[in-house]
């Protein structure tokens, strides 16, 4: 009610905050308009303030205030979430964590920083020494670590490495409680997988330490193909090939490339595409294991300064935004393809919806092995034929992790939360006041 919205705002004292309606509805949203079916559940939600802290401190006072009055929380950090993973289901307050940037230290293949802290700002950070984050998400230009962790799931790196939930991919967490008298709890090693992709259900995170890579010279290259399969099975092969440095692999069937904008002078017509990132010193090795199999129309440098738009804004699911830019009536699905058959059954998936299920597809390490994550551009026609293309995959062994609802659960391959999740939810947020109706199964105590 407004009486506890004005006691409320009494309690944080000078933490600025932004009560102005206009404003506060539109960074109430995120991406979750890539999903016509979200688009309709989640229009016009909103908080009723944005709680801007300075440094942890204030998030202490943010959070016990809000825990006393029984007032929601919901934090946005880039609000680049595809799935509503920041909208407020039930007002209160959206905590905007980006001034917590700070970075604590940087140690050879290791950082320690703020959770709102950019993820492009930490590669500029890391870079000179030599390291670099083992993987971003396609929207590292504005997403931050701490988004990614909570909200994200791998992406251009995780040829490599894997996704954030592989063992080793977060080092530690350190999390404020949701109580009227917040605690600080370190989370490190396999714990700290309690807050990955628990979209802020389970604490506020203030500081991340995230292992880092060698920051290789990469260039962005562009390779044409007179046939998709043709893309996949070379992707493959370089992907297979130890000795090839290599940070993205992504085949992309015609005629999505028609839709890329500044790209399109490097996609021929009617060509499907492999966009890769390769170290400069296996550029020749990338060339020799090409043959005359495909054209490379770019090869170029990789650049993501802040007025820059790098290949890989092409990838992941920037490959979708890109045909959205042009054409509203598409949406898209994540798929998980068994590593033992995997060309097999992207051939599959391929026949069974030529025109409907236009493909595109990442090489990914997942449990050490090497396959491809799928995120298919999908022509809408209505909710039910969407299920109706999830149920076919799963039929045929390609898993899908929906990205059309909006609960940690349904969203997961397993259609469960972690019970190292939910179990911890209990620790930290006895009333369920943290991003409330995202994590389903979870009923408050008190
Ligand atoms: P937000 O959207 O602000 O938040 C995401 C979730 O995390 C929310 O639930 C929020 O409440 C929670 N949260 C944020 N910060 C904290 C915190 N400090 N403590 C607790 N909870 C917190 N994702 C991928 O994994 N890989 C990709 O390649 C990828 N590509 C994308 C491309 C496009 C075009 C778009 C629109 C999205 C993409 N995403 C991708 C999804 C998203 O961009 C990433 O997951 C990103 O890392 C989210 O970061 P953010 O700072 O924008 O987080």
């Amino acid at each position: 009610s407004t009486d506890t919205l004005t006691s409320l705002l009494a309690e944080l004292g000078n933490i600025p905050v932004v009560t102005d309606p206009t404003i506060v509805r539109r960074r109430s949203r995120d991406f979750f308009w890539y999903s016509p079916v979200l688009n309709d559940q989640l229009n016009g939600k909103s908080a009723d303030l944005i709680v801007t802290p300075r440094d942890e401190a204030d998030i202490i006072r943010v959070a016990a205030a809000c825990a006393r009055h029984r007032v929601p929380l919901t934090v946005r950090a880039g609000g680049t979430g595809n799935y509503g993973q920041a909208v407020p289901l039930a007002g209160g307050v959206l905590l905007d964590i980006t001034a917590l940037d700070t970075i604590e230290w940087i140690r050879p293949g290791q950082i320690r920083v703020g959770a709102g802290a950019k993820m492009n700002a930490i590669d500029a950070a890391t870079q000179p020494s030599g390291y670099e984050l083992r993987m971003h998400p396609s929207t590292k230009r504005t997403a931050t670590i701490g988004g990614f962790v909570a909200g994200g799931s791998g992406g251009i790196g995780s040829i490599n490495y894997g996704g954030l939930r592989e063992r080793g991919n977060i080092l530690a967490a350190r999390v404020v409680t949701m109580e009227p008298e917040p605690r600080i709890i370190e989370l490190r090693g396999d714990a700290a997988q309690k807050i990955n992709r628990a979209y802020g259900t389970t604490g506020i995170i203030t500081a991340l330490e995230m292992p880092l890579a060698p920051a290789w010279p990469w260039i962005d290259v562009v390779v044409a193909f007179d046939d998709f399969m043709a893309a996949v099975e070379f992707g493959h092969a370089a992907a297979l090939a130890d000795g090839i440095v290599k940070k993205l692999l992504a085949p992309i069937t015609w005629p999505l490339p028609s839709y890329f904008g500044a790209l399109k002078s490097c996609c021929p017509e009617g060509k499907s595409i492999l966009i890769a990132m390769i170290a400069e010193p296996s550029l020749e090795s990338f060339r020799n294991l090409l043959g005359g199999r495909g054209t490379i129309t770019l090869e170029m440098p990789t650049d993501d300064g802040p007025s820059k738009v790098p290949l890989y804004e092409y990838t992941w699911n920037h490959t979708t935004l890109q045909v959205l830019k042009s054409d509203r009536t598409v949406t898209y699905l994540q798929c998980l393809y068994p590593h033992d058959r995997l060309l097999q059954k992207v051939e599959e998936m391929r026949t069974m919806f030529p025109d409907e299920v236009l493909q595109h597809l990442e090489f990914i390490r997942f449990n050490g092995q090497l396959t491809c994550s799928g995120l298919p551009v999908v022509r809408y026609s209505d909710a039910e034929r969407l299920n109706e293309i999830i149920r076919l995959h799963e039929a045929h062994e390609v898993h899908i992790a929906n990205p059309h609802v909006y609960t940690v659960e349904d969203g997961s391959r397993y259609k469960r939360v972690d019970v190292d999740q939910l179990g911890f939810k209990h620790e930290v947020d006895p009333y369920g006041l943290l991003n409330p109706g995202k994590m389903r199964s979870f009923v408050a105590e008190r």
